[in-house]
């Protein structure tokens, strides 16, 4: 069995919506599409896990998705006392699998030497950056509580950015990009040694990123030359994630997939590893990865839970992937990512930018 390593899922979101005791549902197994027996029966050693706040009244509508073409507005920006009490929720469980020795969370580079029977390795992803102020505050309790990654923006409007739309037919290209608070974000961000992804925010956000001298990285994002939607990338900026010594993750939700934008299952798995060649042709092999979205989009026929996921290394083999290609993708490439980009654990903690 090859191990994953999955650069996005949304278990932790979805087991805060959970009427039954998360830990229990993590442990034993339930709905869904991450937990721990399924996750070692497909050999995810560990991933991205997200803290995300749902905008209240506005859910997404996943039934548009089945008829392309689609462009679903932004939902309104989210208040930060709306966006908070979802992702202190979500922290206090990721604690509470932690405390139950289901899942470690990696603050150091130290920490990423995943172990298939041992507890899951967790890199906590805050998808959305509303529960922080345009003045940083709030950044530094969520660093101490062990978060590692965070894209300053999902799909929505907020102080640090814009997010794209749910819309095909476009490549992102969808509107401003970094604000002033934005850019100040995510070089305190990086300077901390945390991942800043940019899966969500515009074409403009991207390329403001890149700006600032950072690796860019989409945790779950494909690519537009495959299907165009505003939520993958262009061959461009595919290329700027290889120059800058980022990654990009495969994300398995269908209307990402499909060259059509549909939700349909039918041929995912196919259409997931053609999205792949292309961005290992554009990126360059060290820098692909998978970002599943596993219980936060529709999966693929065939690849229908992180149990499945030896289904897609099965499927990369067909198509003439090497071993070695294959273990990057899976897991080697964001591991050599994250090592170079935590902080070490014996590297001074540094508080704002500049000053120790
Ligand atoms: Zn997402």
């Amino acid at each position: 069995m090859i191990p994953v390593f999955d650069g996005h899922n949304d278990a932790l979101l979805r087991l805060s919506m959970a009427k039954d005791d998360p830990v229990a549902l993590f442990r034993d197994g339930g709905p869904g599409h991450v937990d721990l027996p399924k996750a070692r029966a497909g050999g995810m050693v560990g991933g991205f896990f997200a803290l995300f706040s749902p905008t209240p009244n506005q859910p997404l509508d996943f039934t548009v998705f089945d008829a392309p073409p689609y462009d679903i507005p932004v939902p309104d920006p989210l208040p930060k006392h709306a966006a908070a009490v979802p992702v202190a929720r979500q922290v206090d469980i990721a604690s509470a699998l932690e405390a139950a020795g289901l899942v470690r969370l990696a603050l150091t580079r130290e920490d990423l030497a995943p172990d298939p029977e041992g507890p899951m390795t967790v890199v906590l992803h805050l998808e959305g950056a509303e529960c922080i102020d345009a003045d940083l505050q709030g950044l530094d309790k969520l660093y101490d509580a062990g978060l590692r990654s965070l894209g300053p923006v999902w799909s929505r409007p907020n102080v640090f950015a814009h997010g794209v739309p749910f819309r095909t037919g476009s490549d992102g290209d969808t509107g401003p990009g970094l604000t002033d608070a934005g850019r100040a974000l995510v070089r305190e961000a990086h300077a901390r040694g945390m991942v800043v992804d940019c899966s969500h925010i515009t074409m403009q956000g991207f390329w403001d990123i890149a700006e600032e001298g950072l690796p860019l990285v989409a945790t779950h994002s494909n690519a537009c030359a495959i299907s165009l939607t505003a939520r993958n990338l262009t061959d461009a900026q595919l290329k700027a994630v290889g120059e800058t010594g980022g990654m990009v993750g495969l994300n398995f939700g269908t209307m990402f997939l499909r060259p059509d934008g549909k939700r349909a299952p039918e041929g995912g798995i196919g259409f997931a590893v053609r999205h792949l060649a292309h961005m290992v042709e554009m990126a360059g092999e060290d820098h692909v990865g998978l970002g599943s979205d596993f219980d936060g989009a529709p999966m693929p026929e065939g690849l229908g839970s992180a149990a499945a996921l030896q289904a897609l290394v099965e499927a990369m083999r067909e198509a003439g992937f090497g071993e070695t290609l294959i273990r990057g993708i899976c897991q080697d490439n964001w591991m050599g990512f994250l090592r170079r980009r935590l902080p070490a654990e014996d590297a001074p903690a540094t508080t704002q930018e500049g000053r120790p």
